[in-house]
């Protein structure tokens, strides 16, 4: 299949009112994994890696196998690049080919300097035909490189019209009580709060922290108007406890034990999203 980009893979899911999912991998086996579930289910599926993860997994090596993977998958699969601070980590995944990237603007001194960092970011996304996603409203948990945790801040819905409309992005992440990594305490989403942002925001609106939240979660805050989720941690936690089961199981066997693991995990979740059958 031709590569899709999250743009046409979200389009259709605003259409027919699912979400899509979205997951991070940082090697072949995570790649393999989700694309296998993504095949299962007959669901689209969106893949990438993100600016903090390329330690794990090096850009130059990682891009090509999502890529090629994508283009050979039976379903639909968009190539994306999450949490983006850095200009060169954003102009590098659009030269690369990755139909959007993420820039993270949450950590910049104030809201007018998210606006127009974003705003010129969208101007050379577009210019390349990419679209870009950025965030309003913080989702904590994230640490910066000096270790600082980021700390959550709700979305207002009138600030996110506001920034949607001036920045010109096309997918924008909300804070409506998720966080990212492990949850401490049982997260408490504010569903109305996002059926106000999605009221008043055009663009599709993306959940991040989808680790850890509930199956009524999920599928209420899809309902509520989010098209993209993003889930990462949850897929680690498959793999560690299929790790942990089979102590004396070789290498080889531990990758492909631990890749069988995602795929149920990822193909769980895609079912939940209501994007099995969409392909
Ligand atoms: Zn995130």
């Amino acid at each position: 299949m031709a590569l899709y980009t999250m743009k046409e893979l979200l389009r259709d899911a605003e259409k027919r009112r699912y979400g899509v999912g979205f997951f991070n991998a940082v090697n072949m086996e995570m790649v393999r994994a989700y694309i296998r579930a993504a095949e299962e289910c007959a669901s689209p599926i969106i893949i990438g890696t993100a600016e903090s993860l390329l330690i794990y997994g090096d850009f130059d090596w990682l891009s090509p196998v999502m890529l090629d993977a994508a283009r050979r998958a039976k379903v639909p699969v968009a190539v994306h690049m999450d949490h983006s601070y850095s200009f060169e980590v954003l102009m590098k995944a659009l030269r690369s080919g990755y139909g959007s990237i993420m820039f993270d603007g949450t950590r910049l001194p104030s809201h007018e300097d998210n606006v127009r960092v974003s705003a010129d970011i969208v101007r050379i996304a577009h210019a390349m035909g990419a679209g870009l996603e950025c965030e309003i409203g913080s989702v904590g948990g994230l640490r910066d490189a000096e270790g600082r945790e980021d700390q959550t801040a709700y979305t207002d819905p009138d600030e996110a019209a506001e920034f949607a409309e001036r920045t010109g992005c096309d997918f924008l992440a909300v804070s409506i009580g998720t966080q990212h990594g492990v949850y401490k305490a049982t997260p408490k989403l504010d569903i109305p709060r996002l059926k106000q942002i999605a009221a008043k925001v055009d663009v599709p609106l993306v959940l991040h922290g989808g680790s850890g939240l509930s199956d009524d979660d999920f599928r209420n805050t899809v309902a509520g108007g989010i098209r993209k989720v993003n889930v990462y941690t949850d897929m680690l936690l498959a793999a560690k406890k299929a790790i942990a089961e089979n102590p004396d199981a070789i290498y080889t066997d531990l990758n492909l034990l631990a890749e069988n693991a995602m795929k149920d995990a990822c193909a769980a979740k895609l079912k939940l999203f209501g994007s099995e059958g969409k392909a």
